[in-house]
């Protein structure tokens, strides 16, 4: 846990020397092997940078730089909701945020992590600059394409980022984002393709001109209520609350010098309604499981409507323990024609949990965001016309026993299908903090892996990400030695 270039450019001379592989975590939150592989090969080094400060940020672990255009420098070890605060105390505020707040920025910023700003893309995107040091303990910066299009979701492949430049917005009272939470009405009264497009044409439509969008649905809806959750946030044009100071959480007191907190933790005393969770999933019939994701979205509106008192959209303060699924579905536009491809994916999960007798049903509701496309190479949202294409996120989750223990067949093979669907049919890119490859694909349609990320699927991947081999080569060249070149890379791209 180093504290400054000195001790971090130690760790690297003693990695050297025993030719270690250097991985860094934020706050261990993106599902393995991303962070550390449970039986790492090679002799392996977690730099955790919760407290590092370097005369980047003066000593310091955020600064102000700029204040037309709003810029801050930033370490990244400090946490989303540590910015967060930090920022409303200096009249600013992020141009994009995730749900929560307790993410690492070198985590948010090495993986293709995304909010629901209608139009704006990944968060790695919102960042013009990056100090990364190398493993012979130099350190670049990298503020110019093409070299940023690789920097941002470096995946931890290019070095270690000490500390990122963040463009940010100006934020000069409370109220200037204003929250709203609502069950919006289905149009129909099935969950069908016209009901969807005419609901979030009309939708989007408020939110594309900066607002803030997540929406939550419930498959089993048909049966209760037909209902959309959407969080919303939109900018305020006659704001008259003035900010109050606030007290930033200090990720690295938190961390103790290693004794304190491992990274953000899970909530610890949720553990039987996590049980309930795991059993109504495989309990045969959807009656259990539709109870629980409709109790999940009341939970949401509610720690939503928390938030939005607070004038805050981070809204999810702790994580509860699950494993997801997410994939970035290009649309291209906000159209019915794009929308269309929104409804598909959900649908597909809809269609699967129907009716009884069914292996496996989701306990959770279904995430969606729409980000906008870009030019990072290794971000599901990569286009080659940025700027006109969105894509939306979809978001699937698994309640899991937890203690290490493996997943069930009726998850994996529940897994397996959607993402067949999302992958093969809508052309989906799976985000890479969260799992994927439940497949082989050249198995038959009904197989499943035993475990996530299966080679022949990432080989597939890899055929279809054209970015990917020159995202190979840079790390290469910014790391001869393959430092860094870890596990989970060489899963990715090939050793
Ligand atoms: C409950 C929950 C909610 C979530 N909500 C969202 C959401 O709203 N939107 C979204 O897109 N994702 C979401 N995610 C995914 C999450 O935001 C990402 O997985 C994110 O990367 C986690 O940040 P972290 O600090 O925990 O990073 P970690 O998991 O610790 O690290 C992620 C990667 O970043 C690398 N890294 C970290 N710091 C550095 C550095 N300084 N230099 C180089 N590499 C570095 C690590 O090596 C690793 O490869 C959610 C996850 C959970 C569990």
């Amino acid at each position: 846990m180093p504290k400054n270039l000195a001790e971090l450019q130690a760790v690297l001379a003693k990695a050297k020397e025993d030719d270690a592989i250097v991985r860094v975590s934020g706050q261990r939150h993106s599902q393995p092997p991303l962070v550390i592989s449970s039986n790492p090969a090679r002799t392996t080094y977690l730099v955790d940078m919760a407290c590092y400060a370097d005369e980047a940020t003066n000593n310091q672990r955020m600064l102000v730089v700029s204040e037309s255009p709003p810029q801050v420098i930033v370490n990244p070890g400090v946490r989303e909701d540590e910015l967060d605060a930090f920022l409303t105390n200096n009249s600013l505020m992020l141009k994009t945020v995730t749900a929560g707040g307790f993410f690492s920025l070198g985590g948010m910023t090495a993986v293709d992590v995304h909010g629901g700003t209608v139009n704006e893309g990944i968060f790695a995107e919102t960042v013009s600059s990056f100090t990364i040091i190398k493993a012979d303990g130099s350190q670049k910066t990298i503020a110019a394409s093409p070299d940023i299009d690789f920097a941002r979701v470096s995946l931890g492949g290019i070095g270690i980022v000490t500390s990122m430049t963040l463009e940010a917005l100006e934020r000069q009272y409370k109220d200037t984002l204003i929250g709203s939470v609502d069950f919006v009405p289905w149009a129909t009264d099935e969950f069908n393709e016209d009901g969807f497009t005419q609901t979030f044409s009309a939708l989007l439509a408020q939110y594309q001109q900066g607002g803030r969008l997540e929406v939550f649905f419930n498959p089993y809806a048909a049966q209760l209520d037909k209902h959309f959750l959407a969080l919303g946030w939109q900018r305020n044009s006659m704001p008259v609350t003035p900010l109050s100071p606030e007290q930033p959480y200090d990720t690295c007191t938190s961390a103790d010098g290693g004794e304190g907190d491992f990274g953000a933790d899970y909530i610890k005393d949720q553990d039987l309604a996590i049980g309930a969770a795991v059993i109504a999933q495989e309990a045969g019939n959807s009656l259990e499981a539709a109870l629980i994701t409709g109790t999940a979205m009341l939970a949401t509106k509610g720690w939503a409507e928390e938030a939005n008192a607070a004038f805050s959209d981070l809204w999810l303060t702790q994580a509860t323990r699950v494993m997801f699924m997410s994939y970035f579905i290009e649309l291209p536009t906000l159209d019915a024609v794009g929308l269309r491809r929104a409804w598909l994916g959900l649908n597909k999960v809809a269609e699967l949990v129907k009716g009884n007798g069914q292996e496996f049903y989701i306990a959770a509701p279904m995430e969606f965001r729409f980000i906008k496309g870009g030019s990072t190479a290794m971000s599901g949202t990569f286009t080659s016309n940025p700027g006109n294409t969105y894509f939306v996120n979809l978001d699937l989750i698994g309640f899991v026993p937890g203690n290490g223990a493996a997943y069930s067949d009726a998850l994996l093979n529940f897994f397996a299908k959607v993402e067949r669907y999302w992958f093969e049919t809508l052309n989906g890119i799976p985000h890479h903090g969260k799992m994927y490859g439940f497949y082989d694909p050249s198995l038959d349609g009904e197989s499943f892996s035993p475990e996530p990320f299966n080679p022949n699927f990432l080989e597939k991947l890899r055929e279809r990400r054209s970015k990917f081999p020159e995202f190979k080569t840079f790390c290469k060249q910014e790391d001869p030695d393959g430092r860094f070149y870890n596990e989970y890379l060489q899963l990715l791209l090939g050793a």
